[in-house]
């Protein structure tokens, strides 16, 4: 069993309490804990060792890009939410349910994104009652915890969910990968040439030395290239900052065991 310090203890029940969090405030948190500015080498240290602690849980701990909001994340996995329909104890029977209608509803959308009144409109559809403040609450519940992305009135899926649910999604929506990097992409740019999908990210790097598609081989210095599934104009101004929203930024004493921290539901399915 691997050595558990106080860092390792209070990052785990940060991440656990929050789900998900920029590298930034994360590095932020553990400076604080240390008492000395911790940079991203050592970060990365604090989580290696963390994830070879809680690895037979089937829990985890990954950095990566939200993809609506090119902010870097740093995100508490899972992985037994994986596939789906598995039982798993983190949400109620109607939550469970309301969950996969929404996810269905935008990966089977043409823009990969739900209208949030929409969203709230699925609890009518669920096979026994969930009133559309429990939608509601639940719902600021999964942004906050990065299942899902607000930017204005749309609900994109979070980092999060696309991590966790992976296998879910790539069997659901084959196309919807990276060309550059081959890994699940929902709110990219697509070429308006050729289809073809690829995280924002992604391709700005890739465009700092390439100008045509790596796919089609069109010209993309012409205008209108892309067809772009997020809002450019509002992107700044509308995405719910993740910052913002957790605002949970003291030091908070562990509780008696994050092994127990969960609820215990039989199967749903
Ligand atoms: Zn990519
Ligand atoms: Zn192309």
């Amino acid at each position: 069993m691997e050595n558990i310090e106080k860092i390792h203890q209070y990052l785990i029940q940060f991440m656990l309490r929050n789900g998900v969090s920029t590298v930034q405030r994360a590095i932020k948190y553990c400076s604080k804990l240390e008492n000395e500015t911790v940079d991203m080498a050592k970060l990365g240290v604090i989580i290696n060792h963390i994830n070879r602690v809680i690895c037979n849980q089937h829990f985890k701990l990954v950095f990566g890009t939200c993809e609506v909001t090119n902010k870097d994340l740093l995100v508490w996995l899972n992985l037994k939410n994986d596939p789906l329909s598995k039982s798993q104890p983190y949400f109620t029977e109607r939550e469970l349910e309301y969950f996969q209608a929404i996810l269905e509803e935008i990966i089977n959308s043409e823009q990969r994104k739900l209208m949030i009144v929409v969203c709230i409109n699925i609890t009518s559809t669920l096979t026994a009652s969930f009133s559309r403040e429990n939608g509601k609450s639940v719902l600021e519940k999964w942004i906050k915890s990065g299942y899902f992305v607000k930017n204005g009135e749309f609900i994109h899926l979070g980092l999060k969910l696309i991590l966790e649910f992976t296998s879910y999604l790539r069997t659901h929506r084959p196309e919807c990968v990276c060309y550059l990097c081959s890994e699940l992409s929902f709110t990219g740019k697509i070429c308006d040439n050729c289809d073809k999908m690829f995280h924002s990210y992604c391709i700005d790097k890739y465009m700092q030395n390439q100008t045509a598609c790596p796919n089609c081989k069109q010209d993309w210095r012409e205008t209108d290239v892309f067809k772009t599934l997020v809002e450019q104009s509002s992107t700044q101004m509308q995405i719910t900052n993740i910052e913002e929203m957790n605002i949970d930024e003291g030091i908070i004493e562990p509780g008696p065991s994050w092994r127990g921290n969960r609820r215990n539901r039989s199967p749903c399915y």
